[in-house]
């Protein structure tokens, strides 16, 4: 098949059905590069490819790297839209900051996204049928033989696209709180999306698998007394109308989903509070949820903590996590009024 050209145009369609939450490749990426000390200038799109990276890199030896995560969807009014993508380019800031990495500037975070949705626009899922899901990369990408910051840095952009996080509609999951691991200590680096967070819990995750649990309830690392996150998903609870989340100390991920799903429950009327939830009155409560830009919202049916287990609203999923899913979904693909002003067109 020498000599054939494939435009874009030309390629094959894509299955939308099919789709699942593993990674596909897709067409383009973005890549900046910044030595350390000097300001970040725009990087450029180029085909998906491998990188060339130094083997003494400072993020392959020492984790010096952060993610975000963040979706594209396609909108009611046919425009593809992001989900307050600058509190994900404040979140990397703040994250590069403590990883000792030079900060991304927010306008060049937003334009290297939008640009690589641009660039990727056939890989945006219908409406209902999925995203496009979004992954931003910065990271020590010089060498580096001493434990400090590597004298390179990397800003990278690529797209895959996502099926639907629950096929068959939002139902609820069996979580079970973890006696043996925690997810972060007080002064780490729990509150950053940092690369090095993610791999200690796939384990402890792959545990509850086997004995029928989706995901671990963490525990604060302190106290073990305080519910922390659920897997790389931020918890909530409801009891007697009110409603619970986990106060951000610097060992939770201030999630952005979490963020606005306090705003929104708030201007619904409901009291919404950010304290310590004691693992004893969150297996008291009437409904609990998880949140994250990956499911949104992702109901709670049964949580087993040592020999006990508790099953919310019978198995069902309950009012208040039903309500303020179908009220976030609906602003986030515009099919209902964007009265926070929270999505971006593309
Ligand atoms: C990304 C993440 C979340 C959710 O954050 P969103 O901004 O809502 O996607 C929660 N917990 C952990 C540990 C995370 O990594």
């Amino acid at each position: 098949m020498s000599g054939v050209v494939i435009l874009a145009e030309a390629r094959p369609e894509i299955d939308w059905d099919s789709l699942t939450f593993s990674f596909t490749q897709t067409d383009r990426m973005y890549v900046a590069k910044c030595d350390i000390g000097e300001e970040w200038s725009p990087g450029s799109m180029r085909d998906f490819d491998d990188l060339r990276i130094s083997p003494a890199a400072g993020v392959i030896n020492y984790g010096q790297g952060l993610f975000e995560g963040m979706k594209a969807q396609r909108a009611a009014d046919g425009s593809v839209v992001l989900f307050r993508p600058e509190h994900n380019a404040r979140r990397a800031q703040q994250g590069a900051k403590r990883l000792g990495m030079p900060p991304v500037p927010e306008e060049m975070f937003l334009d290297a996204v939008k640009q690589t949705v641009r660039e990727n626009l056939r890989w945006v899922p219908p409406m209902g049928k999925g995203a496009l899901y979004i992954r931003p990369l910065l990271m020590g990408s010089g060498p580096i033989l001493g434990v400090a910051p590597a004298p390179e840095y990397t800003f990278l952009v690529f797209v895959s696209p996502v099926g639907p996080y629950f096929k068959g509609g939002i139902t609820p999951t069996s979580l079970r709180v973890s006696d043996e691991f925690h997810r972060a200590a007080p002064g780490g680096s729990g509150g950053v999306k940092a690369i090095g967070n993610y791999a200690p819990g796939m384990i402890p995750s792959k545990m509850a698998k086997k004995e029928g649990y989706s995901e671990i309830i963490y525990l604060d690392a302190a106290n073990h007394k305080y519910i922390e996150e659920v897997g790389a998903a931020n918890f909530f609870c409801v009891k007697e109308g009110r409603i619970s989340t986990p106060e951000l100390t610097g060992t939770i991920l201030p999630g952005i989903t979490r963020s606005s799903i306090i705003e929104l429950a708030r201007s619904r009327g409901y009291e919404v509070k950010e304290e310590k939830v004691e693992v004893g009155y969150a297996m008291d409560a009437d409904e609990c949820f998880c949140v994250g830009t990956a499911a949104v919202v992702s109901s709670i049916g049964k949580i087993q903590h040592g020999d006990k287990v508790v099953e919310y609203c019978g198995g069902e999923v309950g009012s208040v996590t039903m309500q303020l899913y179908e009220e976030l979904t609906a602003i986030q693909q515009r099919r209902a009024p964007d009265e926070f002003g929270w999505t971006v067109s593309v």
